[in-house]
């Protein structure tokens, strides 16, 4: 204990036009935590992303970083708060090469071609040209040079070959070293489970339960999935 949770969700309620999809949802990251949010489909997840990132109205309930509340923030100045949602994040400029993309906000891309190797292969080619897994690690590559003080990581993983899997969880590795809050939504809860320190399920727009890693069973999981939790 003692340290604050980075990020908060307290009560969220949100939705779309007149559908209500968040019904209060509470939710608490810490600094160097990788959360794993884990549910049926249509609980809610993607769109508690949408609402962390700014991408969706708060309708009740609020965001707070780091103790500050974000809440009527717009999604750029969250972002630049350091709330990162990715894949989207910040995107690649398909007719751009990889250098080129690299070099729109970085001076000198040679410590992402320490780090992804496969990119410093690949840098004369143009980014709408590289396969998904590689799309991701480059929209993944600022986060490494610059971590964000919190990703936001909506189903990383998918339609991405195994490798390309183990590299992204590699990096998210990295990122919790260095303190980043992580919440992490994936359809393939075993590599979830792997990384995650916390896991919460969702359903019918709330968080039911929250706990560490060691105490989720198949049991618990099953019921998670079958929305019976
Ligand atoms: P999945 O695992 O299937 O992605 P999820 O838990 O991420 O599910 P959400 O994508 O957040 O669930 O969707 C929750 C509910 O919100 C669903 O009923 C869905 O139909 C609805 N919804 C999602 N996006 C929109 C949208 N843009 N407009 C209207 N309703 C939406």
């Amino acid at each position: 204990g003692g340290v604050r949770p980075l990020l908060v969700l307290d009560g969220v309620v949100a939705g779309y036009q007149d559908c209500t999809v968040l019904r209060g949802v509470d939710l608490a990251i810490h600094p160097g935590e990788v959360v794993a949010l884990l549910g049926a489909n249509g609980a809610g997840k993607s769109t508690t992303c949408a609402a962390v990132a700014g991408d969706l109205p708060i309708a009740a309930g609020g965001v707070l970083l780091d103790g500050e509340d974000v809440t009527a923030w717009p999604a750029h100045r969250r972002a630049r708060a350091g709330i990162l949602l990715a894949p989207e994040g910040r995107g690649v400029f398909p007719g751009l090469t990889v250098e080129e993309n690299l070099r729109t906000w970085l001076p000198d891309p040679e410590p992402v071609y320490d780090r992804l190797p496969q990119l410093a292969e690949r840098r004369g080619v143009l980014a709408g040209a590289l396969s998904g897994g590689e799309q991701q690690l480059l929209t993944l590559a600022p986060a490494l040079v610059r971590p964000p003080r919190v990703l936001i990581a909506d189903e990383p993983s998918l339609g991405l070959a195994p490798l390309v899997v183990r590299q992204v969880f590699e990096v998210f590795g990295e990122l919790r070293e260095r303190g980043v809050a992580l919440l992490l939504v994936e359809e393939k809860a075993t590599e979830a489970l792997a990384i995650a320190d916390r896991v919460a399920f969702m359903q019918l727009g709330r968080v039911t339960w929250t706990g560490p890693r060691s105490e989720v069973d198949s049991e618990r999981l099953a019921a998670a999935y079958l929305g019976i939790g």
